[in-house]
């Protein structure tokens, strides 16, 4: 067996194919097999809560994952083939004190009314996630800046994340414990589990998911990125100095279309050869 390999995927328009492209025949397929490696740990890392992401592993035939890093980082469950969710209370209790004793309410509450903010559904919130919708052309930078001002007073640790989905299009806002985010879970299974920085690999596809694609670690943007997010994650990789570890899939791969799974796959076997291997 080879070494042992983290491959941590976003899940909306990463795994799953719910964007305006289609999925290459054979990716989902491709993508069981190499998840069903025993030297392969699968981590979901998303912005779903754990009930959406039980419901899109049905409906959309996804691997059953060994990790999940649910609302956007801010919880982490071991899974496994039994489909038992354990969450890890570690990571709960660490990522806590930027929350300074203040409650999801109390941080709302400070929001209250913020032009262009609606609040998301209830299941879009967790302990340690407030989300909201914008609408798509809003001003990121002012309405993030404007954020920071409302929760200033409560001495909170907050990290604002802004992702558009294409495909309404709508505007995403969450607001998160700093040391939480899809960065921060992403090191915290990595260092928790022993994988090396070489052998850890993220794959993604917007504006949430940047900061780990322009990170330290390896990772992947797939096909369907938008062109302002592909632009962004170049710029961002090449300010941190990160010149080789960051893959944008084209496509072409196995007559693949590199989008979603196919992208996942198309960066996994170019940082790691053996994959090729796993599906000949
Ligand atoms: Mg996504």
């Amino acid at each position: 067996m080879t070494q042992p390999l983290l491959l941590c995927c976003d899940l909306d328009r990463t795994l799953i194919p719910n964007g305006v492209q289609t999925l290459s025949d054979g990716a989902m397929d491709a993508l069981h097999r190499v998840a069903a490696r025993p030297e392969v740990t699968l981590a979901f890392v998303t912005g779903r809560s754990r009930a959406l992401v039980e419901r899109a592993i049905l409906k959309w035939r996804l691997p059953v994952p060994d990790i999940v890093a649910g609302d956007v980082g801010t919880s982490i469950y071991d899974v496994g083939p039994d489909h038992l969710w354990r969450e890890w209370q570690s990571w709960a209790e660490a990522i806590a004190p930027d929350w300074n004793d203040r409650t999801h309410a109390d941080l709302a509450a400070a929001l209250d009314g913020l032009d262009p903010l609606t609040r998301q559904a209830e299941e879009g919130q967790a302990r340690f996630k407030l989300s909201y919708t914008a609408p798509a052309d809003a001003d990121a930078e002012t309405l993030v800046r404007a954020i920071r001002e409302r929760l200033a007073p409560l001495d909170v640790a907050e990290e604002v994340t802004w992702s558009v989905d294409e495909t309404v299009p709508i505007g995403l806002v969450d607001i998160l414990p700093r040391s939480a985010t899809k960065q921060g879970a992403v090191e915290c299974i990595r260092r928790e589990r022993g994988f090396s920085p070489e052998r850890t690999v993220f794959a993604g596809d917007s504006g949430n998911d940047l900061p780990v694609l322009a990170g330290p670690l390896r990772a992947i943007l797939v096909a369907n990125a938008t062109d302002a997010v592909r632009a962004e994650a170049r710029r961002l990789a090449a300010a941190n100095g990160k010149t080789g570890d960051l893959y944008l899939a084209t496509g072409g791969w196995r007559g693949m279309n590199g989008c979603y799974a196919a992208g996942v796959l198309e960066g996994l076997a170019h940082f790691y050869p053996e994959v090729e291997g796993w599906l000949d």
